[in-house]
């Protein structure tokens, strides 16, 4: 039986799905996502998985251990795109642990646990305003009365686009309630351009970074363009724009993290006229929580310093604040030996070339810190070309896909060892 060529075929069949001049959108519950949890249905059929969902939308395909009544080892990524999305993000790691479920299949391989490969539901928060949709409410991060009480973008209810066409599989059994998970697994592309430049083919998380995004207003005061003089000014808009550069600086000195004002809404925005109001959003993200809290004091105090120099009016409001997630030591140390089998069984197949593994941190956030607050999780990486993600010139070489797969099979059988011995 061969798999290997399989996880390139299904990502280009899912790729169809959604696809448009921009990339790929395909938002939870739509028709191509729908489909796209169609075909997953169809593959978990075809090898004999036991198929579930639940009221979040995730879907599960189960293959049985040999161990009476142990929790499973979950193992997956998500199917939604966001709005120019490529074909990899999400994808590869449910078509990944898919097609990990069946090397196990074809290697007459006994898992003790069973193993579930899964696709959360609605990882981007494209549709619906909530990320990590379903992995959160799977683990309990958020009811499900309050998932069901969602509008999504195009003013659509959650609990109506689950129920409608492009929602719950038909013939897919609902499971009550949220079991916890013995351990979490997920296979990803980087997302960014570490792996390349450093040649690496495979990268073991060690943590996903924390993150705080916060909404900033301010206020000066409008004027003619040509009459005041510039000393008489309260130009909204130079204040934000001194406050964003202090903060890049920040952010620079500090090291190891990141920040980013992505979104500015002047008003009135009018070329003849002094910007009265500026409203901006600064999302900082860091494996290191302090950094986070200190460019977040960082806009405060920035925010302060503003307010005197230029006489504006600030208010600061913090959208969202995520902890960073480590991943599990254990989890990490089978996954790393497990790694060295491989590069060991590569190099007898290829001769002097080994594969580069590193330990690397995720700026990106992924289902799998929602489920790690509940069990062991871990995740693998492989390297995104250019480091480009969320465009639709994402690409992964196909070899780079196929060895995550197999770092993958690896890893699930290294995790139940390892929980066995438990
Ligand atoms: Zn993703």
């Amino acid at each position: 039986m061969i798999v290997g060529t399989q996880v390139v075929e299904r990502l280009a069949e899912l790729a169809k799905l959604g696809a448009y001049d921009q990339g790929i959108d395909r938002g939870l519950f739509t028709a191509t996502e729908h489909e796209a949890r169609r075909r997953f249905a169809g593959w978990a059929r075809a090898a004999g998985f036991d198929l579930e969902q639940d009221r979040a939308g995730n879907l599960f395909a189960r293959r049985r251990g040999g161990g009476d009544g142990r929790a499973p080892i979950v193992v997956g990524s998500h199917l939604d795109t966001v709005r120019t999305g490529g074909a990899y993000d999400g994808a590869y790691g449910v078509v990944g642990a898919m097609c990990a479920l069946e090397r196990l299949n074809a290697g007459g391989t006994q898992t003790e646990h069973p193993v579930e490969a899964v696709a959360w539901a609605g990882e981007e928060g494209s549709r619906f305003p909530m990320g990590c949709l379903g992995s959160g409410a799977y683990a309990g991060l958020n009811s499900i009365e309050a998932i069901e009480a969602l509008v999504g973008d195009d003013g659509v209810r959650f609990v109506a686009a689950r129920d409608g066409a492009g929602g719950l599989l038909p013939d897919v059994r609902v499971r009550e309630g949220f079991p916890r998970p013995a351990a979490c697994l997920e296979l990803h592309i980087e997302q960014g351009p570490i792996m390349e430049r450093a040649g690496v083919r495979l990268g073991v998380v060690s943590a996903i970074a924390g993150q705080v995004r916060v909404e900033v207003e301010v206020l000066g005061e409008s004027g003619h363009a040509g009459t005041v003089p510039m000393i008489a000014r309260h130009d909204a808009l130079a204040a934000a724009a001194e406050i964003a550069l202090a903060l890049e600086t920040l952010a620079r000195q500090l090291g190891e993290c990141v920040l980013t004002v992505g979104h500015l809404v002047v008003e009135p925005n009018q070329t003849n006229v002094i910007p009265a109001r500026v409203v901006f959003r600064v999302d900082a993200r860091s494996v290191d929580d302090e950094r986070v809290d200190r460019l977040e004091a960082g806009i405060r105090d920035e925010c302060a310093r503003m307010e005197i120099q230029r006489g504006v009016k600030c208010a600061i409001k913090t959208l969202e604040r995520r902890a960073a997630v480590s991943m599990d030591g254990g989890l990490r140390a089978a996954i790393q030996e497990a790694l060295g089998g491989l590069r060991a069984a590569q190099r007898d197949a290829h001769g002097n070339l080994d594969i580069k593994v590193m330990e690397i941190s995720s700026g990106a956030g992924h289902d799998t810190m929602c489920v790690a607050t509940i069990a062991p999780a871990a995740m693998i990486f492989v390297p995104s070309a250019g480091g480009r993600s969320h465009v639709g010139s994402e690409y992964t070489a196909p070899e780079d896909l196929e060895l995550g797969v197999e770092a993958l099979t690896r890893s699930i059988v290294a995790v139940d060892r390892l929980l066995s011995k438990k």
